[in-house]
Order: C-alpha cells, then structure tokens, then sequence
C-alpha cells in the first residue's frame, strides 16, 4: 500500500486512522453482521451513530442548546437556494462576495427576493477580504451571508462583519472544525463535508432555532424545508448513513487529537511553513494579502503558466497529488486540511526548494 500526500481542494484527505478503522468495520460493524451502507437507517444500531455523530460535534463545537444540527444532502450549492427560501422572511438580505463560491449563493438568492451585494472583492480577483466594520447593511435585511474561508482563492475572514445586529449566516465548508469558533455569533453555520470531514454526500448545518419556522417562500419544496429535517432529526427520507458515519469517526478523531483549540495549531503550524517558505522564495509566490491568508487553502504561483504547469507535473511525479490551481485561477494551490500530516507540508517545502535551485 503507498498513500500518496494529497493537497486537493476537495473531496480531500482524511485521517488515516479514521479509514482504517472503517475498513475494520466494513464487513461487520460491532456485531451487527452488516456493514452501516447495508443498515437500515431506523435501526437503533444507527440511530446510535448519528446521535453520536451529533453529540460529538456539539461538543467539539461548544454548541448551545438553542441550535438544531441537521445532516443534510445536496452539497453546500444546495444551500445556495435553502438559505433564502427558508429565512428570507422579508425578502431581503445582504451578500458579502469574497470569491466563486460566495458569488454563487448570492446569484441564487436573486431568484427568490431582493438580494444585495453589499462588499465584493472581484476588483483584485477576491485577493483579500473587504473591511466589513462599516458596511451599508440593508435596515430590513433577514440575513447578512458571507463565506467564510474562500477555498479557491486561499482568503479567510479574521473578523466577522459588522452585521449591525442582522443574522450572521457563514459557509464554513472548507475551515469547517480547522478552529475553535463562536457560534453564538452566527444565525447560520453550513459546510459541505468534503473538505475537511468526511466523504461528499453529507452538509452539516448548525441553525439558531428561533430562524427555523413553516414560514417559507412559497412554493418551497418539502426536501428543502428546514423544519421539516429538524422534526425528523435529520432523517425525514434516508439521510446519507455512511457519510454521516464516517463523519461521526472524524469528529471522534479530532477530539482525540486535543478538539478545536489543537486542531488550531496544528494547522497554524503548517501553514506557517509553507507561508514562510512563500515569503521567501525568488519563484514561487503567494496570490493573497498576507493578513487575510487562509490555512487552510494556499495558492501560488511562478509567474509563469510553463514552469506552473512543469512543477505540477514534477510533484505528481514525486507523490504531491492535486497541486493544480482551481481552473479559474491557474497556478497552484496547496489544500491543507486537518488531516494533512506536518510531513506533508515539510516535504513539499523540501520539494519546492529543490524545484526552485533546478529552474532559477
Ligand atoms: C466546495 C465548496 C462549495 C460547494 O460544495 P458542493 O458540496 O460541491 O456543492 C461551496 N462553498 C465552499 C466554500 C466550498 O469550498
């Protein structure tokens, strides 16, 4: 077996441990004789995962008993349209456009009220994000939407916005559980899994439970209601089993390498490295403000497309997997979830020193 270090944006690397212990577990799972893809979803061996799966990441998370946590499906897009059919009550809200993705959930929330794009940084290719400490906060917003952590361009939010008091709702898919956060501060918290928790199929949301009424666009489909997953505690049709219980092992995981506060440093340490590394360097160059730098997303490039594309080659060729830019952007881009060991980064700096001495 030879596991190569995968720096994919998503579906990403997971814990080594947590793959294991799944393929333990594949043929029988604790006694059941069958695998969790062959278990009926209203079995109570089930039921005992999920709950678990639920309790543990409200743990992880610190968070309060006034939010409901729904395993849903759909991917993070799906949300795009969820948000504003199930909370904008006025028909109104506020987007804050820091890259693709965030531009994407505001086009949909056009289709179904009045929606504003309040800040944007497309001016320098979402290279940064906005000061969001004084922005035009629309006086009948319902919601206030920002994206967190900009995974294909490699920016994160340091501060929150200023909301003026409006409902925070954050797509955190891919700094999802890369840190400790306040979800007292936010209406809303969503992420597709794929980035930094389990296998594709499964999107957590974390929902204040005064925002989650039958009060819904008309015309909302029921699947897309959220009441309607919070009644059936995530389970109104068969929810994505195998997914939630692979998210369930890594949330287990994390706990066991210290929670959030150590998941932290950890990913501080690296990023570090390789951010370090990227100062300076007389090839390759990041693409961000520095105060705005993700840890977990870090693009860069050379300059030139014919060295980017000959050093992605090379990494494949030497076992660093998926170091190709997002295609809108080009370049390089280094994903370093959680489970990206410290190795990894130390022997892709190794890897980018040589490749910088061989083509000066
Ligand atoms: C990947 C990603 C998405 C889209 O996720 P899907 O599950 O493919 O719909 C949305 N937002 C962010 C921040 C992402 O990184």
């Amino acid at each position: 077996m030879s596991r190569v270090y995968n720096f994919s944006a998503g579906p990403a690397v997971l814990p080594e441990e947590v793959l294991k212990e799944a393929a333990a577990e594949m043929l029988d799972y604790k006694g059941t004789g069958m695998s969790v893809m062959e278990m009926s979803h209203r079995s109570k061996a089930y039921q005992a995962i999920i709950d678990e799966a639920e309790a543990d990441l409200r743990d992880l998370l610190n968070i309060p008993d006034n939010y409901k946590v729904l395993f849903l499906q759909g991917g993070a897009s799906q949300q795009f349209a969820m948000i504003p059919m199930n909370l904008m009550k006025n028909g109104v809200a506020d987007y804050i456009v820091t890259g693709q993705w965030a531009k994407k959930a505001y086009q949909e929330a056009c289709m179904y009220g009045k929606a504003n794009k309040i800040a944007s940084s497309e001016d320098e290719t979402f290279s940064y994000i906005p000061d969001c400490s004084d922005l035009p906060i629309s006086e009948d917003a319902d919601y206030v939407y920002i994206c967190e952590n900009n995974t294909i361009y490699g920016t994160k939010f340091k501060t929150l916005p200023n909301t003026k008091g409006k409902v925070l709702v954050s797509d955190v898919s891919s700094c999802f559980l890369s840190e400790p956060m306040d979800v007292t501060k936010y209406g809303m918290i969503y992420g597709g899994v794929q980035k930094n928790i389990g296998p594709a199929g499964v999107v957590i949301a974390i929902i204040r439970e005064d925002l989650i009424t039958e009060d819904t666009l008309p015309g909302t489909p029921t699947m897309l209601k959220y009441k309607i997953h919070v009644d059936n505690g995530s389970m109104y049709n068969t929810p994505p089993a195998y997914g939630i219980y692979i998210c369930g092992k890594v949330f287990k995981w994390i706990k066991k390498m210290g929670g959030l506060t150590a998941m932290k440093e950890h990913n501080e340490k690296k990023a570090k490295i390789l951010y370090d590394f990227l100062d300076q360097s007389k090839l390759f160059k990041g693409t961000v403000r520095a105060e705005d730098r993700s840890l977990m997303n870090v693009p860069f490039v050379t300059g030139s497309d014919e060295l980017d594309a000959k050093f992605v080659k090379e990494a494949k060729e030497a076992g660093f997997e998926n170091l190709k830019g997002h295609r809108s952007v080009g370049g390089m881009r280094a994903s370093i979830y959680n489970a990206m060991p410290i190795e990894g980064v130390e022997k892709l700096v190794a890897f980018m020193k040589k490749f910088e001495e061989e083509n000066a």
